[in-house]
């Protein structure tokens, strides 16, 4: 694989860009591999990644039944922090945000990641002592975050009405190395390094079932035919329950549809992430300038991929108020992915009752951020049987009641 640099785009615009070679291959199934990850996802890819990169596992299908990156990865609105309040929590967020910072150097790609800050508003009192305890929490965990006053607020944000009519702000958490990516860029910049490593990226190829011999995976049955492995790794994210179902589990996790949107562009007006979860809206503004809008989940359990229009008018609503100079604006266009949500808002990166079959899910509404740390552990966790990045998130926590609450840091209503 050629490297990507200055250089090349000289040379290759000297050549009208004939000269460049497709990102990665488009190879059918072999009969067997060593490893087979389900999802080309930004987990699926990036646990691909360092199953090559730190454990030598290169003979690996990550198989897809659409197109990769055309899952959550490709829907979220990219918000990246790790001011989580759990220590297993801030382990694997922020050993995830650290990778983002040399990311687009590692896989020679681009990412456009952009550590413009992130702020959690607090619009109540009990907001202001919850981001005091995080801010604690997080200065013991060495995740560099702290509670900025509301005057800070507006100096880092003019266009947020401080003096709201419902929720006036009264500070706000803010962690300045937190900030966003481009989504679509996470999982090529991984398929590409993937693919040049040697592994097959299957797209258009679903898996229907898990094969199994006496307790032991032995493959998967998918439309492009049988694939045998003793090595499974199911990352899924809002389909985990139906994998799990194929290899003969249950799952503590809910589907709902998660929704975003963005307006028109328009000129710069706010270079940081602002979260404001009382009203419950999160916005920033990408490079082309549209004013970049996260939404609600569902409060029922679908697989619609779509989101429903009073959510919608409940988001904008709600952003009015705090911004109230995005009431002029046009919405372009609003779209939905299918998040999958457990009940302590804590992810699920597991052995599972079926040998040689892992699981990483359960990441729900805020799982982009945590792409490269839990690629990270999960390969760990698939190459050596254990990972210290993922031990607090085993399956076995709900059966013991050893919960890692992130329902508060989770951010999102739902
Ligand atoms: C609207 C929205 C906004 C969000 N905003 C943020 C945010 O700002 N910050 C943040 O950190 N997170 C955010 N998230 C969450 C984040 O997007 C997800 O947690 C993350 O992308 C999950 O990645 P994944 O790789 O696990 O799943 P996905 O990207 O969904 O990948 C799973 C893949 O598995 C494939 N698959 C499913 N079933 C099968 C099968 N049977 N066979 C083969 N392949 C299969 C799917 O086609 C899919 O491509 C948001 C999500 C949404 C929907």
């Amino acid at each position: 694989m050629r490297r990507y640099s200055a250089f090349a785009i000289v040379r290759e615009a000297a050549r009208h860009h004939l000269g460049w070679e497709r990102a990665w291959a488009s190879p059918s199934p072999k009969a067997r591999y060593d490893a087979v990850i389900v999802g080309a996802g930004g987990h699926g890819l990036a646990t691909a990644y360092y199953l090559g990169k730190n454990h030598g596992i290169t003979n690996l299908a990550v198989i897809e039944k659409g197109w990769l990156g055309g899952g959550n990865t490709g829907r979220n609105t990219t918000i990246i922090r790790s001011n989580y309040l759990q220590d297993p929590s801030a382990a694997i967020y922020e050993k995830s945000r650290s990778l983002y910072e040399t990311m687009s150097q590692d896989l020679n790609y681009n990412v456009m990641f952009s550590p413009r800050g992130v702020m959690m508003l607090a619009q109540t009192e009990h907001e202001v002592r919850g981001y005091r305890r995080t801010a604690h929490a997080n200065a013991l965990q060495g995740v560099a975050t702290e509670f900025i006053a509301p005057e800070r607020v507006r100096e880092l944000c003019p266009i947020i009405n401080i003096d709201g009519p419902r929720y006036p702000v009264l500070g706000a958490l803010w962690q300045p190395r937190g900030g966003t990516a481009r989504h679509d860029a996470v999982a090529w910049g991984y398929a590409r390094a993937c693919s040049a490593m040697g592994m097959d990226i299957i797209q258009q190829c679903e898996v229907t079932g898990v094969q199994s011999t006496n307790g032991k995976v032995t493959g998967v049955r998918t439309t492009k035919g049988d694939i045998a492995t003793g090595k499974l790794g199911i990352v899924v994210a809002g389909h985990s329950g139906v994998l799990a179902e194929m290899a003969g589990f249950r799952l503590p996790v809910e589907s709902v549809a998660l929704q975003a949107l963005v307006s028109e562009p328009i000129k710069p007006c706010m270079d940081v992430v602002v979260m404001a979860n009382t009203v419950h809206g999160y916005m920033s503004q990408s490079d082309k300038g549209e004013m970049v809008i996260g939404g609600g989940a569902d409060g029922y359990n679908n697989y619609t991929q779509r989101g429903s229009f009073h959510h919608i008018e409940e988001t904008v609503r709600a952003l009015i108020e705090t911004f109230p100079m995005i009431s002029r604006l046009k919405m372009l266009r609003q779209w939905g992915g299918i998040v999958d949500m457990t009940g302590d808002r804590s992810p699920i990166l597991s052995k599972t009752p079926l040998e040689g079959c892992f699981i990483n899910c359960g990441w729900g509404t805020g799982g982009f951020k945590a792409i490269p740390g839990s690629g990270w552990g999960f390969a760990e966790l698939m190459a050596k049987g254990h990972s210290p990045l993922t031990a607090a998130f085993g399956l076995e926590r709900f059966r013991e009641g050893r919960f890692v609450d992130e329902s508060v840091a989770a951010g999102v209503a739902h």
